[in-house]
């Protein structure tokens, strides 16, 4: 029912979400998308000048005006994110919806080949990153009527593959960060689910697949019913799911 999620046009009014990795693929379309349905969107990221093209596209549409943070998952300490959340807090008062959905694919390559440098920075921006980030929004979550968390996992975060590496790690890490944070904000306003997206056309895919016929793939934009299905109070009673959301 996700797939096919139909929904108006205010749908989320009022809400509040923060979407990393906003400067591009899958995260530049869902930010817009949020956007198109009334939402108030946080567009965080590494580059600056893709977030901007992002705000520059959402105001020249009309809808509600964006802000920006510039942001490297890499590098960001436990204070640059509780810093960013008290912002967030004192200027829009809650936090309705985080979707983490910054990550890099690293090198695949063989086990035996995978180095130190490479492990450390896909486990750092795909996986402690994106939880410490996390972590210190659950104050600003806790003030939103019904807040959604969703984490974008993938095929190799449920099923490993030879040769994906970190990268797989990463993702099955971040399933059981799903799971975990599911099961301890239970029954409470917070919401936790996890996004797989399938093989969608976008940067990293290319990377990943250099010599595929490109147009064999799904659009980021074939995906918004489910990002927004995930992000509406339509899915306020769904928790702790792990979501394939690729339309046949
Ligand atoms: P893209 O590479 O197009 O987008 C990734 C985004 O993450 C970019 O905007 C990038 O910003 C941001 N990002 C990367 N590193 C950092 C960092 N250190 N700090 C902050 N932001 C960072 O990939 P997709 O749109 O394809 O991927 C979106 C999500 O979907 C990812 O979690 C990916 O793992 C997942 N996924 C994608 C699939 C696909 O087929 N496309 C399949 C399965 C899962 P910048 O460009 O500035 O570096």
């Amino acid at each position: 029912k996700h797939i096919d999620f139909q929904t108006s046009k205010n749908e989320l009014n009022n809400k509040v979400i923060l979407v990393t990795g906003a400067g591009s693929g899958i995260g530049r379309q869902a930010a817009i998308t949020y956007a198109q349905h009334g939402a108030e969107v946080i567009l965080l990221g590494k580059t600056t000048k893709k977030l901007e093209a992002v705000y520059d596209e959402i105001v020249e549409a009309g809808y509600k005006e964006p802000s920006i943070i510039p942001l490297d998952l890499k590098g960001a300490t436990v204070k640059n994110y509780q810093d960013m959340a008290s912002t967030i807090i004192s200027e829009y008062g809650k936090l309705d919806g985080l979707l983490n959905n910054a990550s890099i694919l690293g090198a695949l390559s063989p086990l035996q080949h995978v180095d130190e440098g490479t492990f450390d920075d896909v486990m750092k921006v795909n996986f402690k990153g994106t939880f410490f980030l996390t972590q210190a929004l659950i104050p600003a979550l806790k003030l939103a009527p019904n807040a959604s968390v969703v984490f974008t996992s993938s095929g190799v975060g449920k099923k490993g593959r030879a040769f994906w590496g970190a990268y797989a790690f990463s993702k099955f890490a971040t399933e059981g960060l799903m799971q975990t944070m599911a099961d301890e904000f239970e029954n409470t306003n917070i919401r936790t689910n996890c996004v797989n997206p399938g093989a969608t056309k976008t940067n990293m895919r290319a990377r990943a697949y250099p010599s595929e016929d490109v147009r064999k793939l799904k659009l980021p934009e074939q995906l918004m019913p489910s990002y927004l299905y995930l992000m509406s109070d339509e899915s306020k009673d769904v928790n702790g799911q792990s979501l394939d959301v690729q339309p046949k």
